[in-house]
């Protein structure tokens, strides 16, 4: 009698499976408490002047028996429990402190990314709070840019664009993460005040191979052109992927080819090691 056998099957597996989120649920909590969340910085290359302009904060836990832990395996379940809210909180100081930090060793001006979840948007202080961490850090409102996804975006369209408005009076800068591959017409892009695309590395990763996602990724830099916005490849691992992006006139890259994301003390070493070039270079 399969019907039986089948529900128990289906039971016990719901039942681990929803044992495995209280679990990570209450992990990430303490983790919250404990401070083991890290901030890992990944730098976007510009490709005209091929020097880093600007640093994606990406978040990591440091479990204290699993090691090193990476958003997939805890972002989507800090979504759906709401914990996305205080972790999120957490990498917006600890960015903005960072870049901060950055500014006053006149490193140059690099901004500092940090994405924000659907969640956090839902969130009536999102604005509030962010207003916060940029005061407490008097990090320059110019320097911070938040990357949100297109579905993200489009899901509440109407009170997303008066939020965006905010932050653009502000003076911060805002990118659609994994442009490309979300289900949403171009139309909003004329509706909201966006600065950068940030083409999905899943169009990126067969370049330029793969015809139909080099035609994408072509047609993506041509409308950030003609729309006046920035484009970012993410992804990019090769070399040859980053001079065909440079010879079409893409703006900035981002991938292991650059860099990996690293902690805080190996980017600010990569970040004073091209500053010394730049010295050495306008001394000659
Ligand atoms: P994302 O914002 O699209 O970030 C880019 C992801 O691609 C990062 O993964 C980065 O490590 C990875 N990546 C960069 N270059 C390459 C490459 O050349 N090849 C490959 N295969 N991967 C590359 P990561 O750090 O695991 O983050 C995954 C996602 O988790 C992020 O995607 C973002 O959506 C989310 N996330 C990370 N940090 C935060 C955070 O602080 N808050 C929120 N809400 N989401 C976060
Ligand atoms: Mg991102
Ligand atoms: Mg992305
Ligand atoms: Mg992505």
């Amino acid at each position: 009698y399969l019907g039986g056998n089948n529900f128990q099957v289906f039971s016990s597996s719901m039942q681990n499976l929803f044992k495995f989120q209280i679990n990570v649920e209450s992990d990430l909590r303490r983790a919250l408490l404990k401070n083991e969340l890290e901030v890992f910085y990944q730098p976007k290359i510009d490709l005209r002047t091929e020097t880093i302009t600007s640093v994606e904060a990406l978040v990591r836990w440091k479990h204290p028996d699993k090691g090193l832990i990476t958003p997939a395996d805890f972002v989507n379940i800090a979504e759906e429990t709401g914990l996305i809210t205080d972790i999120g909180g957490k990498v917006l100081t600890i960015a903005c402190e960072q870049a901060k930090e950055w500014l006053d060793m006149a490193l140059g001006k690099i901004k500092i990314s940090v994405n924000l979840s659907a969640h956090q948007l839902r969130q009536p202080q999102i604005f509030s709070s962010i207003a916060d961490a940029l005061e407490q850090t008097q990090l320059p409102p110019d320097l911070l840019e938040l990357e949100l996804t297109e579905n993200a975006v489009v899901e509440n369209i109407h009170s997303t664009r008066k939020l965006l408005q905010k932050f653009r009076e502000q003076g911060i800068s805002l990118s659609i993460d994994d442009f490309g591959t979300g289900y949403s017409s171009f139309s909003y892009l004329k509706k909201l005040p966006v600065d950068t695309l940030k083409i999905d590395r899943a169009l990126v990763r067969e370049v330029p191979d793969n015809p139909q996602d080099t035609a994408i990724c072509k047609a993506i830099i041509v409308l950030g052109q003609n729309l006046n916005l920035q484009v970012v490849a993410e992804g990019v691992e090769n070399e040859e992927q980053y001079r065909y992006l440079q010879d079409l006139g893409c703006d900035l890259v981002q991938g292991f080819y650059v860099s990996r994301p690293m902690d805080a003390e190996a980017m600010t070493k990569l970040l004073c090691q091209q500053q010394r070039k730049f010295a050495d270079q306008s001394s000659i």
